[in-house]
């Protein structure tokens, strides 16, 4: 299957896409058409595991790809998830459910792509005939860069170097990716927030005299974030096989459409959801939920995407972002994919900051998704209530999502769909909030509170959390955004 830009200027294989990340023209690939998965496919699919779901919609896209190598990197990656199911849906009462997608090695959801992606890169690079190493340069607003380091760790052939904004992660987080192991990573705390190191990484990609530099070094960049459409693939298949386990359930039957609430920062979980529609999928509303940052609500709402405004630091940190990469990918399909007027958009992005869409834009955009936001004190509230009423502790994101799925039953009390709240982060990955949230005490040490938090719910403590505490920190280097790329030549000198 062939892969285009957002900007119009090229077109590639999947392979290829995966490899490049970002297109030269400074666009987003996106397939150039969406496979469809009809409802013999579905029900084929019934009897599946995770990972068989997986390589079934994966090769859709990657049709280059050896389907049962694709089964068995599915079957590896998803077979370090803690429980069976690497994507449970727990049912909480009729007509609610939360999808738990952070049983992955880092506890997050971007183990869902990222345990998979180090296969559809390496086997891209063999198959595009790609000689050279490759550097996975990541920009992370906490979660990311834990689970690309994981991903990759000790990958042949493949070197990954995270930067984290200096304050913009939860201590967990940075804690979580100072003690990486593995040979082939590096961690580098930036100044500034999300959108510095995103905005950092983005230059550095677009530059030919670093590319030039890195290739006298036998280096090529690829990408980890969202913008690459490696990691965006793996994120459709559990919005199909949530479908599906909804009709083995008989909770649903084929046809009935299902609501999602999305906890949204770089508008990448949602825009799979709205994919896995495109494809075929009989979804319903899909429920954008922001905090405290809500550019994405003001824009649903108004049409004006504005970036002047104050960058906000929450207690939802993978969600502090103002310049969300993939919502470009959703102004193509609303504009007919019309290239010159997606990159006109971004122009103006990049120029002034800001770019607003026609009324018949907005229309269509409104069609497509419903948003809302919820300040902090609306964010705990939505945990405790959810606690108290459900017995179900959920981290800060999906609390987020928790308020905003209120808001929508409060603005459309008719809409009788079956809804699921995408849980996106292990509670105990911020766990003085979590504490906090279910019982308004506050703990300043993480382990000790991790300990409360665990005789308080009963939720199980992941290894992957309670390890950390004995491991050496690795990494406590941090550089301004101007030195970034001296540090990444540093490393791949090394
Ligand atoms: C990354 C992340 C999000 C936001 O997902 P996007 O795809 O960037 O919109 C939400 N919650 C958690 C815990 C995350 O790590």
């Amino acid at each position: 299957m062939y892969f285009v830009s957002t900007r119009g200027k090229e077109r590639v294989i999947g392979s290829e896409a995966v490899v490049k990340g970002l297109a030269a023209d400074g666009g987003l690939f996106v397939p150039e058409t969406f496979p469809t998965v009809t409802a013999g496919d579905i029900n084929a699919m019934r009897s599946m595991s995770y990972a068989e779901r997986a390589a079934e919609i994966l090769h859709r896209f990657f049709d280059e790809y050896d389907k049962a190598e694709l089964l068995a990197a599915c079957k590896a990656a998803y077979g370090q998830f803690e429980r069976g199911d690497a994507a449970p849906l727990v049912k909480i009462k009729d007509g609610l459910y939360v999808l738990e997608l952070f049983h992955g090695p880092t506890c997050a959801f971007k183990d869902m792509a990222l345990t998979v992606l180090p296969y559809l890169l390496r086997k891209g690079c063999d198959l595009c005939g790609i000689k050279e190493k490759v550097l996975v340069l990541v920009a992370t607003s906490g979660d990311t860069g834990k689970a690309a380091l994981e991903g990759f760790k000790n990958a042949e052939g493949i070197d990954v170097m995270v930067l984290y904004p200096e304050d913009g992660v939860s201590k967990m987080q940075k804690l979580q990716m100072c003690t990486q192991e593995g040979s082939n990573v590096n961690v580098l705390a930036v100044s500034g927030n999300f959108d510095d190191c995103q905005r950092t990484v983005k230059t550095i990609f677009s530059s030919k005299e670093y590319a030039e530099q890195l290739a006298k070094e036998g280096y090529r960049l690829s990408s980890a974030n969202s913008i690459n459409f490696g990691r965006l693939a793996p994120q459709i298949v559990y919005y199909f096989s949530t479908y599906i386990d909804l009709l083995t359930g008989k909770q649903i039957e084929y046809g009935d459409p299902v609501n999602f609430t999305v906890p949204t920062g770089n508008f990448g979980d949602i825009l799979a959801a709205y994919y896995a529609k495109r494809m075929g999928l009989p979804l319903g509303k899909l429920i954008c939920a922001s905090n405290r940052n809500h550019i994405l609500t003001d824009f649903f709402q108004s049409g004006v995407y504005d970036t002047h405004r104050e960058f906000i630091k929450t207690m939802s940190p993978s969600m502090d972002i103002l310049v969300s990469s993939n919502l470009e990918r959703l102004l193509y399909e609303i504009t007919d994919r019309n290239a010159e007027r997606t990159a006109e958009l971004m122009r103006s992005l990049s120029q002034s900051g800001k770019y607003e869409v026609t009324p018949g834009e907005l229309a269509r955009l409104q069609g497509e998704i419903w948003a809302g936001f919820a300040g902090e004190d609306e964010t705990i509230e939505a945990m405790y209530d959810f606690f108290s009423e459900n017995g179900y502790t959920a981290d800060t994101h999906t609390g987020v999502a928790l308020y905003v799925q209120g808001l929508y039953k409060d603005a459309f009390p008719r809409d009788k769909n079956e809804s699921v709240i995408v849980s996106t982060a292990n509670p105990y990955k911020f766990p003085q909030d979590v504490y906090y949230a279910v019982t308004g005490n506050d703990i300043k040490d993480s382990f000790k509170c991790i300990k409360r938090l665990n005789q308080e719910t009963a939720m199980p403590v992941p290894k992957a959390i309670s390890r950390l505490r004995d491991k050496p920190l690795r990494f406590k280097k941090s550089a301004p955004a101007s030195k970034v790329f001296d540090e990444v030549l540093a490393f791949v000198k090394r």
